[in-house]
């Protein structure tokens, strides 16, 4: 029977989250015996490390419990703050420091406080998954600002300034990229920041990636590359991916005490606080050794080698070397318009589609990161699916007349 009750507009703008849906159709597929290769959602396959499950059974033995300060607990705003100032040379004080339920919480939060309807936000694209919905849900309308592979995924400046107008409120920058790879140059960054500065943009840095770089050299940084954006930046991290604690939900995020105190107002009437455990958690992570970050970025490397081996092995398909974060990129377009048994593949989700199907790949379409020549996947897996994956890509484009 079909319901009387009318969905509200803003859910109805929206899709669910495609990664995480992909992820779902894997695992039942796989749960009902079918042999999938998963490399659809990106989250590192490593357990969280034994201190931080330690912290948190240890939170949980003490009886904490109950609700926490709304920002999180001041313990961990201070660990954060003294790690950002170790790690990074940044100074914020515990109340210029938000935790929340997860880096996309984090950004949820700031869309909330930060943009009203008739709001542009300036996306770099191919761009993660949650941003345009995160941009819509606040009312804003996401502008999408588009990246080359022939420039290796760096924003041009001239580009940029194409795409702004009087109503951009601000820009959201992810380097390295999910799900490029990419990292921005010093002088993407620098141009950004000057346009930033010049017409009072919020700039937000997800910089959720950022213990994950391969190659020499430390990471370029919006804040290191123009201090001076300090007041109008805000700095976007977690637990997730650094610590391998995907599913405890703790992010955070350092900005302009103004700006967080309106995040804080909105956290106190949705969430409250994160999980007081998970805090404890957290903190264990954040102030505790730092090897673990290195040690998964090491076990990263020669995935990455081979997998970039392979493709280059692949007729007809470009794939631009990530520079960070734990994916790959392929354009694979030059195999539309190629059929299989007399069906012919048009784009990227007919592509991804026809994988699962007939080579048990799951990956996740370009379409979803607004970039339909390409398709992602993950390679925070085991090299034994990353070997027979590669092997399995290639016989499946094969077959495509
Ligand atoms: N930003 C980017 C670019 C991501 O890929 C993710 C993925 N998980 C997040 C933010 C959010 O991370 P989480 O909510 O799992 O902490
Ligand atoms: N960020 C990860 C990904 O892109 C996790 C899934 C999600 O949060 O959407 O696969």
């Amino acid at each position: 029977m079909e319901s009387k009750i009318v969905l509200a507009n803003r859910v109805q703008q929206i899709k669910p989250s495609p990664t995480l849906a992909v992820n779902a159709k894997a695992k039942a597929l796989k749960a009902s015996g079918a042999d999938i290769l998963n490399f659809s959602v990106g989250e590192p396959d490593f357990d969280t490390p034994p201190h931080v499950c330690d912290a948190g059974k240890q939170a949980i033995d003490e009886g904490f419990t109950r609700y926490t300060a709304v920002p999180g607990i001041i313990e961990l705003r201070e660990a954060i703050a003294n790690r950002m100032a170790q790690d990074r040379g940044w100074k914020y004080e515990p109340d210029q420091i938000q935790v929340c339920c997860g880096g996309k919480h984090g950004l949820y939060n700031m869309a909330q406080a930060l943009f009203n309807p008739g709001d542009e936000v300036l996306v770099p694209t191919p761009y993660w998954v949650s941003y345009p919905a995160i941009i819509q849900l606040s009312g804003a309308t996401p502008v999408f600002v588009p990246l080359a592979e022939e420039d290796d995924f760096d924003l041009k400046a001239d580009i940029l300034a194409q795409y702004a107008t009087a109503k951009t409120k601000g820009i959201i920058i992810n380097s390295p990229s999910n799900p490029t790879g990419s990292i921005f140059s010093a002088q993407a960054l620098e141009s950004i920041g000057k346009m930033a500065l010049e017409r009072g943009w919020i700039v937000i840095s997800d910089d959720i990636y950022d213990t994950i770089t391969y190659g020499e050299g430390t990471l370029a940084h919006i804040l290191d590359v123009n201090p001076a954006l300090k007041e109008q930046t805000l700095v976007l991290n977690g637990v997730s991916k650094s610590f391998a604690m995907t599913g405890w939900r703790i992010g955070y995020t350092a900005g302009p005490q103004h700006i967080i105190s309106a995040m804080n107002k909105i956290q106190s009437q949705s969430t409250s606080n994160p999980s007081s455990v998970a805090q404890k958690a957290a903190l264990a992570a954040v102030s505790g050794p730092q090897d673990f970050p290195v040690r998964m970025k090491e076990a990263f490397v020669p995935r990455l080698d081979f997998i970039m081996n392979a493709l280059r092995e692949i007729p007809d398909v470009s794939c631009v070397l990530p520079k960070g974060a734990f994916y790959v990129f392929p354009n694979l377009s030059a195999y539309y318009g190629r059929s299989f048994n007399g069906k012919k593949i048009e784009d990227s989700v007919a592509l991804a589609d026809y994988l699962l199907d007939e080579a048990l790949l799951a990956t996740v379409p370009g379409a979803a990161f607004g970039a339909d020549k390409f398709i992602r996947f993950s390679f925070a897996t085991s090299m034994d699916i990353i070997k027979e994956g590669m092997k399995r890509l290639a016989s499946a484009l094969a077959r495509l007349q």
